[in-house]
């Protein structure tokens, strides 16, 4: 059914990203890959994706805290590949420090990268989704869209930020036959974490794997972290005719951790 349309996945050279670009692939979606990696590498990337499955894909780097650089990648973008139907604003990145030391540059680049971003690539994408009447756009949030948590200040509120901007795109698109919803996961295997489970094996003298486990089970009741290919499939779920009455959501894909 998804055969043939164009869907653009920022942050998709690592983790969440890029296991939804393999699934959106799998199914003969057409992909924009884009993220923070080497032009060569990524131009490979994009071949790879090419050839495996017999389907059009490029590669652009554009840096997501540079609105104007969104707007030329999201040009290339429906130049090369025509209209984009599927926008998944994934991109994100971490800090953690209590909010009296945080430091600026850090809350700058959240707020940029996980969430201005996602209006900026919204904004340029909508007009096509509008004029063919078919759209969906995925915002991947977190469960701190949801809930806060201590020395993530700036990543909640921009994870806050974009539930509330998939709510107000949804009710404006809602007669366009376009959905905009919101993913909340829980713990994800992927490189954006590491930093977080070293500093706790570092403070508690703890093997790698003892540190992922407590980090895990500090908040979420389900004991294990998700596969990223696991939110691959939801969003492959949300694309689908059956999930277009489902918009304006902020769904939890948590383990439970929202449930308290
Ligand atoms: P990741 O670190 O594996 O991937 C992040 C991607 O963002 C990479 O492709 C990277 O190149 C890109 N990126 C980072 N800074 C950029 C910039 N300035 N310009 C352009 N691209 C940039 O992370 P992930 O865990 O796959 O995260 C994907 C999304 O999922 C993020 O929005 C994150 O907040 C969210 N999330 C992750 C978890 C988790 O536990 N891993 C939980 C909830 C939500």
């Amino acid at each position: 059914m998804l055969k043939g349309k164009v869907a653009l996945i920022t942050g998709s050279t690592s983790g969440i990203g890029l296991a939804t670009a393999h699934v959106l692939a799998g199914e003969g979606v057409n992909l924009i890959l884009h993220g923070l990696l080497d032009p060569e590498e990524g131009d490979k990337l994009a071949q790879h994706f090419s050839v495996q499955y017999k389907i059009n894909a490029i590669f652009d780097d554009a840096d997501l805290r540079n609105p104007l650089a969104i707007q030329q990648f999201i040009d290339r973008a429906q130049f090369e590949l025509g209209t984009i139907d599927i926008l998944i604003n994934n991109a994100g990145i971490q800090h953690t420090e209590q909010t009296a030391s945080f430091p600026l540059n850090k809350w700058n680049d959240i707020i940029a990268i996980n969430l201005s971003a996602a209006f900026h690539t919204i904004q340029k994408s909508l007009p096509g989704m509008q004029v063919n009447q078919w759209g969906r756009i995925i915002n991947i949030a977190s469960v701190h869209g949801l809930v806060g948590s201590k020395n993530k200040s700036a990543y909640c509120a921009a994870k806050h930020g974009i539930v509330g901007l998939t709510k107000v795109v949804a009710l404006e698109c809602a007669e366009q036959g376009i959905t905009v919803n919101a993913i909340c996961p829980g713990w994800v295997d992927t490189p954006l974490i590491n930093k977080q489970i070293s500093d706790i094996a570092a403070r508690d003298n703890v093997e790698l794997a003892q540190a992922k486990y407590n980090l895990v089970t500090a908040k979420q009741p389900q004991p294990e972290m998700m596969e990223p290919k696991q939110i691959g499939e939801f969003i492959l779920f949300l694309c689908s005719d059956s999930a277009r009455s489902i918009t304006g959501a902020s769904l939890p894909m948590d383990g439970a951790w929202t449930a308290q």
